[in-house]
């Protein structure tokens, strides 16, 4: 194809179920070889944007290996490292990428033993496709190398992303790149920095963050695809007088798409060898544990004092509160052996974690909502660790906390002060009703309260 030609990239980030999800689009691996397999006439470029290998149920067992020959398959042709990739060490994912069919990036951290990048990801690469010569950089930002248990922030060196992307942009046009990408791993406003300070960028393909969403920035396109096969990015880059014409669209993986037999067949294989690991033994439970909703969804239960009790250890948050909706099992644990399989019944996902600035009124609303609708077995009714707190149930919803009577670590509540709440991601931005918490301040966020941080306490 002569230069004249249009380009056509497919793009995604942040893939870490193979299974296919609840609610629409639905996703899943399988799904999205086939869609891809079913736009290979417009030969696309295929890129990742990281963070493949953690978490999920299956990366507990099996490290993320089960992503290899699901990105090989898809016919990947380039990627950047991401933050969970280094989840299980920088040898492993030296590994994992030797057993890719296609280059890892990672531009902008150095090895101070090698000096070269860490994991011994590429600095560029550049490729010729259908006409074009293509010069990719690989660029990650400095705030994650702090959530990396696996990484001594003393033994690599972050080079600036802007500084480094404008030079190896520069090197890549004197090499004769005729377009270059930055595929990056950063939260929006470094990449937003990013297209601002570089001007030799055509398109930065981002990830980290998992909401799609495409933004213009100085002129140039920033497209983050979504998250976990579910959805992705069909972008055309078309030249014109200036450069480039570039066309995004969003893709949206649902069930109407077929599954591609030999990957669902991968997919399969993989979710049935997890299956025999659940058999391992945790632990003896002293007691019963009672985790039935008609439980957990009206009053405070033992293994909602356990699990959040936990929330509070591990973050040392003043105060945890966790929905009942987040336990799964609706039954009573008999005391004794308590194996994997019985904790993964009780907490099925992988429910990232987040501590929060909140006020003692904030507290009083959230509770409110947790009690709102008693009787009723709502999953938005409160387990909670380091507070005590009463209600009456005959008053009408809004009115049924007494704050009075609500203590924070064995104190009485200050309505104006701040504390430290410990929840998950999905109740801090406001889910089941929690709206009072999508204002509040993010003081940890998931990344740092990620399990391979706290290994004790991996599973929550
Ligand atoms: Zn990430």
């Amino acid at each position: 194809m002569s230069k004249e030609g249009e380009i056509t990239i497919i793009h995604f980030n942040d893939v870490y179920n193979i299974e296919p999800q609840r609610d629409e689009p639905i996703g899943g691996a399988a799904r999205f070889a086939s869609y891809i397999k079913s736009q290979r006439d417009l030969k696309p470029l295929v890129l990742f944007s990281g963070d493949l290998l953690n978490p999920s149920l299956l990366s507990i067992f099996l490290k993320g290996k089960q992503m290899v020959p699901i990105l090989n398959k898809i016919g990947v042709h380039c990627a950047v490292y991401g933050n969970h990739d280094f989840d299980f060490g920088v040898d492993h994912l030296e590994d994992i990428a030797k057993e890719s069919s296609f280059p890892w990036l990672l531009s902008n951290i150095k090895d101070n033993l090698t000096n070269e990048p860490l994991a011994e990801g590429k600095i560029t690469h550049v490729m010729e496709w259908n006409g074009y010569k293509i010069g990719m950089i690989g660029l990650v930002e400095e705030e994650w190398i702090d959530t990396l248990a696996t990484l001594d922030p003393e033994d690599c060196t972050f080079l600036d992303f802007a500084e480094e992307g404008q030079r190896l942009a520069k090197e890549l046009r004197e090499q004769g790149a005729d377009i270059v990408i930055a595929m990056t791993h950063m939260r929006w406003p470094n990449d937003r920095i990013l297209a601002e300070k570089v001007d030799n960028i055509d398109i930065i393909l981002g990830g980290h963050d998992h909401d799609y969403e495409v933004e213009q920035v100085n002129g140039t396109y920033i497209v983050k695809s979504g998250t976990d096969f579910r959805n992705l990015s069909l972008i055309t880059m078309k030249p014109d007088n200036s450069g480039f014409t570039v066309d995004i669209q969003k893709v949206d993986i649902d069930s109407t798409i077929e599954e591609d037999v030999e990957v669902k067949e991968i997919v399969e294989k993989h979710l049935g060898s997890v299956d025999k690991m659940m058999d391992e033994h945790l632990g003896d439970m002293a007691v019963e544990l009672d985790g039935k909703f008609s439980s957990v969804r009206t009053q405070e239960t033992n293994l909602g004092n356990f699990v959040t009790d936990i929330m509070l250890e591990t973050t040392k948050a003043d105060v945890a509160l966790l929905n009942s909706g987040t336990f799964r099992s609706d039954r009573i644990h008999p005391k004794g052996v308590f194996k994997l399989r019985d904790l993964l019944t009780i907490l099925p996902l992988v429910d990232p974690l987040v501590v929060i600035k909140v006020t003692g009124a904030q507290v009083i609303q959230a509770l409110e909502n947790g009690v709102s609708q008693y009787p009723a077995l709502e999953g938005r009714f409160p387990q909670v660790a380091g507070m005590t707190f009463g209600f009456d149930p005959s008053k009408p919803a809004g009115k049924r906390i007494e704050p009075d009577l609500v203590k924070i670590q064995d104190e009485y509540i200050d309505l104006d002060k701040d504390y430290k709440l410990c929840t998950k991601e999905y109740i801090a931005t406001g889910k089941d009703g929690y709206e009072v918490f999508k204002k509040c301040e993010i003081v940890v966020n998931s990344e740092a309260v990620s399990y391979n941080k706290y290994s004790s306490e991996k599973s929550f």
